[in-house]
């Protein structure tokens, strides 16, 4: 049975997806459904493809692990990915995406930001979230990151793509370019609501490595191949806002190593690793950190240059989100195994 739905999907199927109700998720340990659990519609929705594909028996349907489990195979044999994007409003705008409909998602944490937006792309379905809302109007230490990753796993998400605006600490990095991270400082510890992990078992994630090696690699394929210079590497560090940086402040992040200054990347990263998500970042570089120049640094400069940057991301979103299709090759869910005490 495995094998075969394992196989690559084909013709019509390629388009179909299967959802689970939202009531499957809520009250249950998260671990327990980790990378397994999908949304949407109806539970007769499974039971008829898991009828139709003969697999198992609707008996075990009363156990919402292993229903979540069947869900996710059948995704796989349907060719089923739902990529998920978080950043402004104007990423909606990306050229080749249809929005098909709106989902309101409520989650044990609260409220998203926004309803999420979700449409399709080439053969990927791609959810989209506005993190500060739609209209924008949360500020950065106000957003409610676990109602926002964990709506997304709720919709069957398996890979985010990141966008966010940030400053220039490192010299060579110019205002309006785009740059991958890889590596996170969190200067908002204790200030935000950071994991999953309340009750129950305590689990540590490995979170040495905070982005997606295999996502960002083929990102930068993608860069390569519509001829996009892109910042292949950076070191994210993240403030708690809103309030911009003192002049000494970026001093001190420079002498420990960041490149780039933002106030979103976290719990943002943490939170998706907990639920086994890959995750890629991409920062805009929207104005040099505070000290780095004689210009004062204004929010509407920030804004401005973001929407600037806007065609550039899309172009490449539209390069790197066909290059996501598929099983994923890389190791970020299962660095959750063994992460439990
Ligand atoms: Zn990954």
């Amino acid at each position: 049975m495995s094998r075969r739905l394992l196989n690559k999907p084909h013709g019509d199927r390629a388009r179909r997806c299967v959802y689970i109700p939202d009531e499957f998720n809520r009250g249950l340990p998260y671990m327990r459904l980790r990378g397994a659990f999908s949304t949407l519609a109806s539970q007769e929705a499974v039971v008829h493809e898991v009828r139709k594909n003969r697999i198992l028996s609707p008996l075990l349907f009363a156990n919402p692990a292993i229903l979540s489990l069947v869900v996710r195979v059948i995704n796989i044999y349907n060719g089923y990915m739902a990529i998920g994007l978080i950043g402004a409003c104007g990423l909606c705008e990306l050229d080749g995406l249809e929005i098909s409909k709106e989902v309101s998602v409520s989650t044990p944490y609260g409220d998203p930001s926004c309803p999420y937006k979700i449409g399709s792309f080439g053969n990927s379905e791609v959810i989209f979230l506005s993190r500060h809302g739609a209209p924008h109007s949360i500020p950065p230490h106000l957003v409610n990151y676990r109602a926002n990753i964990w709506g997304f796993k709720t919709l069957g998400v398996d890979q985010i793509i990141s966008v966010n605006a940030a400053g220039a600490i490192k010299p060579d990095i110019k205002t309006g370019s785009l740059v991958l991270q890889n590596q996170i400082i969190d200067m908002t510890a204790g200030a935000r609501q950071h994991t999953f992990c309340e009750t129950g078992k305590i689990t540590y994630i490995d979170f040495a490595n905070p982005y997606c090696v295999e996502m960002r690699k083929r990102c930068i394929s993608a860069a390569a191949e519509i001829g996009m210079p892109v910042g292949q590497t950076g070191v994210y560090i993240c403030v708690n806002g809103p309030r911009l940086e003192t002049a000494m402040e970026i001093r001190h992040f420079a002498m420990i190593g960041a490149d780039i200054v933002g106030m979103t990347a976290m719990p943002e990263a943490a939170l998706t690793r907990e639920l086994g998500i890959c995750l890629l970042g991409i920062s805009a570089i929207t104005n040099c950190a505070a000290g780095l120049s004689d210009k004062i640094l204004t929010a509407t400069e920030v804004i401005e240059n973001m929407r600037t940057s806007n065609s550039m991301i899309n172009r490449l979103l539209g390069a790197v989100i066909p290059r996501l299709s598929g099983v994923r090759n890389c190791s970020c869910d299962n660095r959750l195994n063994d992460a439990q005490l």
